[in-house]
C-alpha cells in the first residue's frame, strides 16, 4: 500500500524511525456521502459558488453572498427564514439545496472556572470514518477582558509527538476550511455572542466572547496549510466573524518550508512547539525535528513575515521532569532565542494514561521560569485551567468513549489538567 504522507517536504532516505505514522485512508480518496451540505463555514468564494449553483445569475450571486455572509456571520442565522432580506422565493431554493448545519454538539462540559470543551461530530465522509462523522474537540477559555478559542485543524494527527496524546490516534484526515471555521460558528451559538438584532455590523468588540483564537488543538496545522489559511481568512473579516489576525495564533511543531506562506498569506501570529533546545534531545520527543533541527527552525522565526516586538513568536516548551526542565536547558532556551521577538510559554506535562513522562515539580518550574524571566521575558507560570473538564492539551483525543472513561478514572485519581490555555489567555502581546 502506498505510503499516505500529509508532508510536503523530501522523505528522510533511509530514515529509520517513521516521523509520521500512516492514515488509516486517504481521506481525499474518500467520496463525500451525498446529502444538503451546509453554508456554515465558507468563504466568500465558496459561498457565491454554491448561491450560483441553484441558477442565481452572475450578478446577483456576489450582492446575495454578501447577504447570506452577513446572516451566518454577524447575526449566526440558523434558519434561512430568518434572512428577512433575502427574498421569499430565494430562500426556499437555498433551504431546498442547503442547510445551515453546524457539526453536531456530542458533548458540552463546563468548568467551575467557565472553562467549556465541546466534542464535536462533524459530517460524515464516508468509509474514512465508518459514516459516522470525524470527531474533534474544540476548547473556550474565559479570561479577563478576553476568551480564547482552541481550535482542531485535522482529526488526529500524523506526527507522533512522544508526550502527546493525539500523536497516539490513528485516525486521521484534514478538517476543511468549513469545518474549522464551523468550530467558531458553534462556540458564539453556544456562548450567546453573535450581533443583537438590529445591529447592522458586527458587535462590540470588547464584549465579544471568543476575542482570540489559538491553532493548539488536535493536528499539525502546517500539514493542513490551504484549509488554515482559507479559516483564518473567515475567522478574521471585518464584515463577518471580524477577529483581528493579530489575535490569531497558529502552532506549529516545525514544518519548515510552510512558515513563510503562513505569515504572509494568512498573517497569523506563530507559536513553535519548541520543547527541547538540543537536537538530540528534540528528535526524540518531536520527530519533525529530524526533518527540520533546529538551526533551520529558528532561521525559520527569524525570517517570520512581519515579526517584530508587538507580534513577538510564542515558543511553547512543556516541562518534563527530568527530561528538559535543567537550569542548563533554561539557559539554552535563553541563548537560542536571543534577538528572536519572543513569548516562552512553560505548560505542565499534562498526562495521560500510558505516557512515558511526569510533569516537573512546581519548584523546578519556578527556577526554570526565573531563569527565563532573568532574561527578560515575562514570568510564565500559569494556573491552571478547566482542570475538572480536562481541557488540556495533548489530553485531546476525541473518541467519546474512551474520553468518558479517562475524564472519569483520572478525576477518581485527582490527577488534572494543567493548562497551556491559561498561557494563551494571558499573554497575549495585544494585553
Ligand atoms: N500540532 C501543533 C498544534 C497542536 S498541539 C503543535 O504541535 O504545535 C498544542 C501544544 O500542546 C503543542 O505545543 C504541544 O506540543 C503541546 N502538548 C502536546 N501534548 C501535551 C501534553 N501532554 N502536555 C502539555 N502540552 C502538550
Ligand atoms: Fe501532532 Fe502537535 Fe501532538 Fe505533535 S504535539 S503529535 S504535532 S498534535
Amino acid at each position: 500500500m502506498a505510503t499516505a504522507s500529509f508532508d510536503t517536504a523530501r522523505p528522510a532516505p533511509g530514515a529509520a524511525p517513521a516521523i509520521e505514522k500512516i492514515p488509516e485512508f486517504r481521506p481525499e480518496a474518500e467520496p463525500a456521502p451525498a446529502g444538503r451540505p451546509s453554508l456554515v463555514g465558507l468563504t466568500r468564494a465558496g459561498l457565491k459558488e454554491r448561491i450560483a449553483a441553484i441558477g442565481v445569475p452572475e450578478r446577483e450571486s456576489r450582492m446575495r453572498a454578501g447577504q447570506v455572509w452577513h446572516w451566518l456571520y454577524v447575526r449566526g442565522a440558523t434558519a434561512f427564514d430568518q434572512m428577512t432580506n433575502v427574498g421569499k422565493g430565494l430562500k426556499a431554493e437555498l433551504a431546498a439545496a442547503y442547510t445551515l448545519d453546524r457539526p453536531e454538539i456530542v458533548t458540552e462540559q463546563v468548568s467551575r472556572d467557565g472553562t467549556r470543551k465541546w466534542l464535536l461530530r462533524m459530517p460524515p465522509t464516508g468509509r474514512h470514518d465508518h459514516n459516522r462523522g470525524a470527531e474533534i474537540e474544540c476548547v473556550y477559555i474565559p479570561g479577563r477582558g478576553r476568551g480564547t478559542l482552541c481550535v482542531s485543524s485535522q482529526v488526529g494527527c500524523t506526527l507522533t509527538c512522544s508526550f502527546c496524546h493525539t500523536g497516539t490516534q490513528r485516525l486521521v484526515r484534514n478538517l476543511s476550511a468549513a469545518e474549522i471555521t464551523a468550530q467558531l460558528v458553534v462556540a458564539r451559538d453556544r456562548l450567546g455572542d453573535w450581533a443583537v438584532p438590529g445591529a447592522t455590523n458586527g458587535v462590540d468588540e470588547s464584549r465579544r466572547a471568543v476575542t482570540n483564537i489559538v491553532f493548539m488543538g488536535m493536528g499539525e496545522p502546517l500539514y493542513n496549510l490551504d484549509n488554515v489559511v482559507d479559516a483564518v481568512g473567515v475567522m478574521a473579516d471585518q464584515e463577518g466573524l471580524g477577529l483581528s489576525r493579530r489575535r490569531i495564533t497558529v502552532s506549529t511543531s516545525g514544518v519548515v518550508p510552510q512558515m513563510r506562506r503562513l505569515g504572509e498569506e494568512a498573517h497569523a501570529m506563530l507559536a513553535i512547539s519548541l520543547h527541547a533546545v538540543r537536537d538530540d534531545l528534540r528528535d526524540t520527543q518531536v520527530p519533525m525535528n529530524r526533518k527540520y533541527p533546529l538551526a533551520e527552525l529558528i532561521a525559520a522565526c527569524r525570517a517570520y513575515p512581519g515579526l517584530n516586538n508587538a507580534r513577538r513568536i510564542t515558543f511553547e516548551y512543556v516541562m518534563l521532569k527530568g527530561v528538559n526542565d535543567s537550569d542548563a536547558d533554561a539557559r539554552e532556551l535563553v541563548r537560542l532565542l536571543k534577538g528572536i521577538p519572543a513569548k516562552i510559554n512553560l505548560i505542565p506535562f499534562n498526562p495521560w494514561p500510558g505516557s512515558a513522562y511526569a510533569c516537573s515539580d512546581w519548584e523546578r518550574i519556578e527556577r526554570f521560569a526565573e531563569i527565563v524571566y532573568e532574561a527578560g521575558y515575562a514570568s510564565p507560570v500559569r494556573t491552571p485551567r478547566g482542570r475538572d473538564i480536562l481541557a488540556a492539551c495533548g489530553q485531546l483525543k476525541s473518541e467519546t468513549e474512551k474520553l468518558r472513561a479517562r475524564a472519569r478514572m483520572m478525576l477518581e485519581e485527582g490527577l488534572g489538567a494543567e493548562g497551556f490555555y491559561a498561557a494563551a489567555d494571558e499573554d497575549d502581546a495585544e494585553g
